[in-house]
C-alpha cells in the first residue's frame, strides 16, 4: 500500500509550486488507493509562523487535497528524534564530534587545495568522544543509489558524502535526521518532493540504511519557472494559493493546471479530479522544469467556470460581493438576482471577480448604472434617442415580458421602421448596460426585468 506525504515548511504560505508537488504526491496515495499524510516541519522555530501552518492547511482544504490521519509537527518530536541519534551511536553508525567550525572550514580548505571534494574529513571518528555534535558515519567505499520516479537512476560515491551532522551543539536534530525518522514512523513508503531536495536523498538514504529501515521509493520533480525562464517567483503570479482563491479562481481548474504543468496523459488538457486519480502514473511526469503560463490558466478556470452548476456560481458571487461592498452593502443583491445572471455571462468569464465585474450593470440600479462616455458619445445620438423612446413605448405597452414577445416587438419596431437591428442593436446595448459589451439583448433584457429595463431606457433618452 503506497503511503505518501506531503512536508511543508510553515515558514511562508503555501504557493503554487508547492501545491503542485502536494497535488501529485496526494494523486500518487488516491490512485494507489493510499494514504496521503500530511506533516509541518515546524523545527525552525525563527522562521516558522502560525499564520504559515493555518494557511498551509487552509489552502490544501481548498484544492481538495485531503489527508489521511493526524496532522504530525515535527517540533513536537525532538525526543524521538534523538532517541534515534541514540541509537545510532549505540551502534556505532554515529559519534560525538568536537571540531570547531574553524577546524572544519580548514578541512574544507585542504580537501579543495588537493582537488577533493570539501568534506569534514572524520577526525573524530575513533576518538570515542562523549559529547559535541553527532556525525553519521558515512561509508567510505562503494556508493548509493536509487531509481528516482521522475528523473531515473541516480548514484552518488559514497566518498563524496561528508559525514553529516545527526544532531547539533544545542542538542537539536537536523533536518536531514528528523525527516527519515518522520517518515518511518508515519510509515511514509513515497515520498515525492520538489527537485531542491534531490541532493538530500542519497543522504537521507545512508541514514535509512544505517538504521537497517526500509527505504521509501523517492520522486523529484522539476521546478515550476515563469514565462522568462526563471524560477517563478511573485513578480510573474508565483502567488499563494490562498491568493488564487481570492482572485476567483476555481480549486479544480487551479489543481487542473497544476497537473497538467509536469504531467501529461497524451494531449488532454483538463481532467476532473477523480479522472487524475484515475489516471496518473509517475511514467508520464516530466522531467524537465516547466512554464507557468497565466493566459493558458485561465482558459482552464475559463472552461471549470463554463462547466460548473450555476447555483454553486452564484454562490460565490454572492461571497464575493459581500466581500467586496460589505455585509451591509451587499444585502441589495441576494442570491437569486446572481442566479439569473449567472447563465449569462458563464461562457464569457475567465474567474468569478470577472464575472462579478461583468455583473455589475445587472446588480445596480438604473440610476447608478456608469456609462462609458465614449458608447454614449458614439450610440446615443438624437437620432438614435428618438428611435429608443419609440421602442420604450411599446415596451411599456407590452403585456407578457419575454425573450419571445421582445423579440417580436423588435422585428416589428425594424419592419415599421424599415432599419436593419444593427441600427439600433449597440444604442439598446449602451442605454441599459452603459457600455458596448454584454450577452445577448434579449437575455439581458430578461435578466434585468422589465422595471430596470425600462427605467435605463428611459434614462438613456433624457
Ligand atoms: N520541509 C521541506 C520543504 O518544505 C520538504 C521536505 C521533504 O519533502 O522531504 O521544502
Amino acid at each position: 500500500k503506497i503511503v505518501s506525504r506531503f512536508a511543508p515548511s510553515p515558514t511562508g504560505y503555501l504557493h503554487i509550486g508547492g501545491a503542485r508537488t502536494a497535488l501529485f504526491s496526494w494523486l500518487l496515495a488516491r490512485a494507489a488507493g493510499g494514504e496521503f499524510r500530511l506533516r509541518i516541519e515546524d523545527t525552525d522555530r525563527e522562521r516558522s509562523t502560525q499564520a504559515a501552518t493555518d494557511a498551509i492547511i487552509d489552502s490544501m482544504k481548498w484544492l481538495g487535497l485531503e489527508h489521511d490521519g493526524e496532522i504530525v509537527f515535527q517540533s513536537s518530536r525532538m525526543e524521538r528524534h534523538n532517541e534515534v541519534i541514540d541509537q545510532l551511536l549505540d551502534a556505532g553508525h554515529a559519534y560525538y564530534c568536537q571540531c570547531s567550525k574553524e577546524d572544519v572550514d580548514a578541512m574544507r580548505e585542504r580537501a579543495m587545495q588537493e582537488g577533493r571534494k570539501p568534506k569534514y574529513d572524520g577526525t573524530c571518528r575513533a576518538m570515542g568522544l562523549k559529547e559535541g555534535v553527532v556525525r553519521l558515519k558515512t561509508p567510505q567505499d562503494g556508493a548509493t543509489g536509487y531509481v528516482d520516479m521522475v528523473k531515473g537512476h541516480i548514484s552518488v560515491e559514497n566518498v563524496e558524502m561528508d559525514d553529516m551532522i545527526l544532531r547539533r551543539s544545542d542538542g537539536t536534530p537536523t533536518y536531514n535526521l528528523a525527516v527519515v525518522v518522520d517518515d518511518h514512523d508515519m510509515g511514509v513508503n513515497t515520498v515525492m518532493r520538489g527537485d531542491d531536495h534531490v541532493n538530500n536523498t542519497p543522504r537521507q538514504i545512508l541514514i535509512y540504511k544505517a538504521l537497517g529501515w526500509e527505504v521509501p521509493q523517492f520522486g523529484h520533480v522539476p521546478m515550476i519557472l515563469g514565462p522568462d525562464k526563471k524560477k517563478l517567483s511573485k513578480r510573474h503570479g508565483a502567488l499563494s494559493v490562498m491568493e488564487y482563491e481570492k482572485m476567483g479562481y476555481l480549486p479544480e481548474a487551479v489543481c487542473n493546471y497544476l497537473a497538467r504543468l509536469g504531467w501529461s496523459h497524451g494531449d488532454q488538457e483538463l481532467f476532473s479530479m477523480d479522472e487524475m486519480v484515475r489516471l496518473f502514473s509517475t511514467d508520464n511526469l516530466g522531467k524537465s522544469p516547466s512554464v507557468f503560463d497565466l493566459t493558458k490558466f485561465e482558459w482552464v478556470n475559463g472552461q471549470y467556470m463554463q462547466e460548473a452548476a450555476p447555483e454553486r456560481i452564484a454562490d460565490l458571487l454572492h461571497e464575493f460581493h459581500i466581500r467586496e461592498v460589505g455585509e451591509e452593502a451587499a444585502k441589495a443583491v441576494d442570491k437569486a438576482t446572481f442566479l439569473r445572471i449567472v447563465p449569462l455571462l458563464q461562457t464569457r468569464a475567465k474567474s468569478v471577480i470577472d464575472m462579478l465585474e461583468q455583473a455589475q450593470p445587472f446588480i445596480v440600479d438604473a440610476s447608478a448604472l456608469p456609462y462609458d462616455d465614449k458608447a454614449v458619445e458614439k450610440f446615443l445620438t438624437e437620432e438614435t434617442r428618438a428611435l429608443l423612446s419609440e421602442i420604450l413605448e411599446r415596451m411599456e405597452a407590452l403585456e407578457e415580458y419575454s425573450e419571445k414577445s421582445l423579440e417580436d416587438l423588435h422585428r416589428q419596431f425594424l419592419e415599421d421602421k424599415d432599419i436593419k437591428f444593427k441600427a439600433i442593436a449597440q444604442p439598446i446595448r449602451v442605454a441599459i448596460v452603459g457600455k458596448t459589451q454584454s450577452p445577448g439583448l434579449f437575455e439581458t433584457m430578461i435578466a434585468l426585468g422589465k422595471e430596470q429595463t425600462l427605467a435605463r431606457l428611459k434614462r438613456a433618452i433624457t
